[in-house]
């Protein structure tokens, strides 16, 4: 099965010079209107935006007119994410847009200019042109010089005004096989206490959650830590402006911790054709509106970007990612992964009052969701196996001191194979 991926390089104007800027400019207020008058159209359909937009805005905007058709799409997708994150469209009106470049309407180019070798060629309208000059970190470097390599595509270009400078956006394209039947489900969850939580069942043996593994998020905690003190104290000197300017470098810092999915891919690729499987957590937090303190518990680590970034890692090593929908992952975190008990927990080991068992709370989530992958798939039976004979045949009574699991065998649990992944 073929999957495309996607990344996204980001590079900086180099010192374009003023008429150049004048030019991007006016092209950016040009776009924003269009984007706008699309928009009062309230719809999602390409035809009808088509039909009743384009001749008219070939009239009225001073645009090429591929950059009229992007315009179209980006409304389209505007519109679409707006309402699937809210209900009501009338408060729609986003404050600033980034112009989309197609293959029609640029081109870039590696030359022997001495300032940067990268040139981007705009076509902004009618016979109006404008060669960029365009720098990249080293990182970005590395993955454009993949590109002219053809190791990957180009595809559209945004162009980016962010604090008076711009930036262009090189959105990227490889296409990667991966194995069409996967032997190992490896299920990657947020936990209570830890940044993720990760646990692989293979097909051979649904029965037997393998090597479980933490990654604590504790360098990501102390930097949130940190600026939230930070932060308090500038409030209270009243320095508003400087409070922005710091959740920017906390964004970064936070960021830059993000490689723990570089370790997460690499715990799943140890196992025989591994497949991926997160929660979707689109929507989640709005849920969580009305305990501020719980909120804040929640969103200090940053499980969603982290996904995006092992979906994006995993499957540029060959490894499928699925995700399982809210209703399909309903309740995993109050089961008892052997036995089906329904039941609430406290503190951080799941205590199932049915058969005795005495698991980690984080990992025993993630056993059900690779189960409810797994089931999804058709993976032979993975009903909940049969209690096992813990107790030398008597069947634990609720809360009567069940015995702990031994780790390292059958399940290998919390303590055995645990990493800060820091
Ligand atoms: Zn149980």
């Amino acid at each position: 099965m073929q999957r495309d991926v996607q990344l996204t390089v980001i590079g900086k104007v180099f010192k374009p010079n003023p008429n150049k800027v004048l030019a991007l400019n006016m092209t950016l207020k040009e776009y924003f209107r269009l984007v706008r008058r699309y928009l009062s159209f309230n719809s999602t359909s390409k035809t009808l935006l088509h039909e009743n937009g384009y001749e008219k805005a070939k009239r009225l905007f001073k645009l090429n007119t591929a950059l009229i058709q992007t315009a179209r799409d980006k409304t389209i997708e505007i519109l679409k994410s707006f309402q699937k994150n809210r209900k009501d469209n009338s408060a729609l009106r986003p404050n600033r847009v980034s112009i989309r470049f197609d293959k029609r309407c640029y081109s870039f180019s590696k030359t022997t200019n001495v300032l940067t070798p990268y040139w981007l060629t705009l076509s902004l309208f009618r016979g109006r042109r404008v060669s960029l000059p365009i720098v990249f970190g080293e990182k970005q470097k590395a993955r454009i010089e993949e590109a002219f390599r053809g190791e990957w595509s180009f595809t559209t270009v945004e162009m980016v005004k962010r604090d008076g400078e711009w930036y262009a956006h090189f959105v990227l394209k490889k296409t990667v096989e991966l194995p069409d039947e996967p032997e190992t489900v490896i299920a990657i969850d947020r936990g209570e206490a830890n940044l993720a939580v990760a646990v692989a069942i293979s097909k051979k043996d649904p029965v037997k959650p393998m090597k479980g593994r933490f990654w604590r998020g504790g360098e990501i905690k102390r930097i949130r830590g940190l600026y939230s003190h930070i932060r308090r104290k500038l409030q209270e000197k009243n320095r508003i402006g400087k409070v922005k300017e710091l959740g920017r470098r906390e964004r970064h810092k936070v960021n830059q911790q993000l490689h723990i999915a570089n370790e997460i891919v690499a715990y799943a690729k140890q196992f025989p054709k591994p497949i991926i499987v997160m929660e979707d957590l689109n929507g989640i937090r709005r849920k969580f509106k009305k305990s501020k303190r719980l909120n804040r518990r929640f969103h200090s680590l940053p499980f969603r970007k982290l996904q995006t970034y092992i979906k994006y890692k995993a499957n540029l090593k060959g490894i499928e990612v699925r995700y399982l929908s809210k209703k399909e992952t309903k309740n995993t975190s109050k089961i008892c992964h052997r036995c089906g008990y329904v039941t609430q927990v406290k503190g951080r080991i799941f205590k199932c009052p049915n058969c005795g068992m005495e698991y980690d709370r984080d990992l025993n989530a993630c056993i059900n969701i690779t189960h409810r992958l797994m089931s999804s798939m058709g993976w032979g039976s993975c009903e909940p196996p049969e209690p096992a004979d813990v107790t030398g045949g008597v069947k634990p009574q609720p809360n009567a001191g069940s015995p702990r699991l031994q780790s390292g065998e059958a399940h290998i649990c919390f303590g055995t194979s645990w990493s800060d992944g820091e």
